[in-house]
């Protein structure tokens, strides 16, 4: 891999910036990325004749299409900026937006003018080079063996999941297609149901190899489930984490694999999967003789940005196999805080010792001296994803990069086979001056992959931002670092503020504890409110005055996001937090959900502490301001009420 030394990477230079600063520059790139391209155009065969001339352009109708043109991108231009999201201000803070990289809009208009499509190399010579460039860059950041890997884009973190799940489901089902071959049979060691629904992934992926050796590789992959279809719950339980994302819903109904198929794990009081319940859970479904198709962890969920203890997963994975000889696919899904793994390499790709790693955070002024990130247990967890058979992350959402980028990266490349439609298509060996290499030639992406035609700019857009942001300490670790400075600042500053005082009724802010990642859960509370669900009703209200549901989302000068930690989906944990706010365990027993504000932390503005403050101080008016509003609906609405009754 390269060997990176970007030192002197300026965060700010990154973007376009909150008030356009770098607005010169990126005008002046943006038309560098067009005239460029009609460069290429005006000098391909210039022999050719001109088909339009200036005679046909002052044509009535002629002119007419370019006024109307014109116009209607000035309808559309109206549009987006009456009611589109301003993700590239710090008053933004709700889902996983920030600003993005100038470098991935100008890469993508850049390549969107060739218009590639990255189904087949055939339409995209150049860009289909930049996805499977830029999927190794993300297994590297993982620690996979760039050599044994592959990784590909998506159009964002659902698919990769559906793609996750679906190698998950094929594995299962060869050796048991393999049991009913007549010439593969004997290459079982084991032939019982139960030992061939527990094969670990990599023996399966060996087994692929003799398949290959004998030429019925083929034959018996029609024999999985990709030819014969899912026999109703014979692949056995997905165990994925309660605080999940739907897409495994989705996943499990769209590969007929059926959703009551899906075992929840719990989580504990810290929103992570709760590992002794795992433990258990697992060894329960092995003593019931139940296969495990695959488990799940989340790195950064997507609610409260808790990182699962990965390390413990594939630890007991290990000790299912030496135990039970029991394996299962691991897939993890890090749609969201997976770009945080550059925040551990350094400029060598190694992962950093953990007292190395927070001696350069504080030295190489990645974090101020005031934060301490990560928590040991999360340090581990992204250490062990090298471990993973299969990770999901998005380049749309802490990558800073455009829409749609999703990506997928998996441990052995060898198990593409099992999806694709192109016998080994993807990595086609070539002997180059008498050594045997591996070459991706007459790639057909679209036959090894979920989705068919794809836009190459997307590639374009992500492997750009990975050459000038690389996936380390110095790169991408300082442009997340960032967000993660101010996401500890504000939880803070909310946990310390006094009680915001309207009409004499009193309001605290209260945020949710350090979050693994740089999610913030936040809520107000009336001083003196014991009802749970007047709790849940004021913060749903400031939601709305805060949000897109204002309907005016560009003067509007404060925006976030929310969501509701119901009991469904984290038991009891929730709870906690009901009591430290005071809130007693019957109301709890009555609304079982605690409504919450949710602001994922990424702007790069805020990072220095001046910045902060002033922020902070502008953001406290704001609130005030908002529960003003709040108190005054109040009023007008028992004011009419009394009226009434009069
Ligand atoms: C966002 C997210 C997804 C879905 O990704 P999309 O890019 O929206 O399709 C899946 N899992 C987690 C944990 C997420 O945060």
């Amino acid at each position: 891999m390269t060997n990176f030394n970007n030192s002197k990477m300026n965060v700010d230079a990154l973007f376009l910036g909150p008030k356009s600063e770098n607005a010169v520059f990126f005008k002046e790139m943006m038309e560098y990325a067009v005239t460029e391209h009609m460069h290429w155009r005006s000098g391909y065969h210039p022999e050719d004749p001109e088909y339009v001339t200036t005679v046909d352009r002052y044509a009535p109708d002629y002119r007419d299409t370019l006024y109307r043109t014109e116009g209607i991108l000035n309808q559309l231009s109206s549009k987006l900026k009456t009611t589109s999201i301003p993700w590239f201000s710090p008053r933004y803070m709700g889902h996983m937006n920030a600003d993005t990289l100038m470098i991935s809009n100008l890469a993508y208009v850049m390549a969107m003018m060739y218009n590639p499509n990255n189904c087949a190399q055939e339409s995209s010579p150049t860009t289909t080079q930049l996805e499977l460039e830029a999927g190794l860059d993300l297994c590297a950041m993982f620690g996979y063996d760039v050599n044994r890997s592959w990784g590909h884009i998506t159009s964002g973190g659902t698919v990769a999941n559906y793609e996750g799940l679906w190698v998950a489901r094929n594995i299962k089902t060869l050796p048991l297609a393999m049991s009913k071959h007549p010439q593969a049979q004997h290459l079982l060691k084991d032939k019982t149901e139960r030992a061939l629904l527990n094969m670990p992934t990599n023996a399966v992926l060996d087994l692929i190899d003799e398949l290959k050796k004998k030429g019925i590789f083929e034959e018996v992959r029609d024999m999985t489930c990709r030819g014969e279809g899912v026999e109703q719950g014979k692949l056995g339980k997905l165990l994925v984490p309660q605080s999940k994302h739907y897409s495994w819903l989705k996943a499990m109904d769209i590969l007929g694999l059926g959703q009551q198929n899906i075992v929840q794990l719990p989580v504990d009081d810290s929103y992570r999967t709760d590992t002794a319940q795992m433990r258990q859970i697992v060894f329960s479904l092995i003593e019931q003789g139940e296969p495990i198709l695959a488990v799940v962890a989340v790195v950064g969920t997507t609610e409260t940005g808790a990182i699962d203890n990965v390390a413990e997963l594939i630890a007991l994975r290990k000790e299912c196999e030496s135990r039970f000889g029991i394996s299962f696919y691991i897939h993890i899904d890090a749609a969201y805080a997976g770009y945080a793994c550059a925040m551990f390499r350094d400029e060598n790709n190694q992962f950093i010792e953990y007292d190395m790693l927070i001696q350069r955070y504080h030295n190489e002024g990645i974090f101020p001296p005031d934060i301490i990130w990560p928590k040991r247990d999360v340090y581990q967890s992204f250490r062990a994803l090298q471990e993973a058979d299969s990770i999901t992350v998005d380049p749309h959402k802490v990558g800073f990069i455009p829409y749609a980028a999703g990506a997928i990266c998996m441990k052995d490349k060898r198990i593409v086979d099992l999806i694709s439609y192109h016998a080994a298509y993807v990595f086609e060996e070539v002997v180059e001056k008498g050594r045997k290499t591996e070459k991706p030639q007459n790639v057909l992406l679209g036959s090894s992959i979920m989705e068919g035609s794809k836009a190459g700019a997307t590639a374009a857009a992500v492997w750009a931002a990975h050459r000038l942001v690389p996936l380390n300490i110095l790169g991408y670790g300082k442009v997340i670092a960032a967000g993660l400075t101010t996401a500890n600042w504000l939880i803070e500053s909310m946990n310390a503020s006094a009680p915001l005082e309207i009409e004499e009724r009193k309001f605290e802010i209260v945020a949710m504890p350090a979050p693994d990642f740089h999610m913030v859960n936040f809520m107000f509370k009336e001083v003196g409110n014991r009802s749970l669900e007047k709790q849940n009703q004021l913060n749903k209200r400031l939601y709305e005055l805060c949000s897109y549901a204002a309907g005016r989302s560009y003067t509007n000068d404060f925006l976030t996001s929310s969501t509701s930690l119901t009991a469904e989906e984290y038991g009891d944990n929730p709870q906690n937090f009901c009591r430290l706010m005071g809130f007693s365990d019957q109301e709890w027993e009555k609304t079982h959900s605690l409504y919450v504000l949710r602001a994922a932390i990424m702007t790069h503005c805020l990072r220095d502490k001046q910045h902060f403050s002033d922020f902070w101080q502008e953001l406290k008016g704001i609130f005030v301001s908002k529960l003003q509003q709040l108190i005054d609906e109040e009023n007008k609405v028992t004011h009419s009420k009394q009226k009434i009754t009069l």
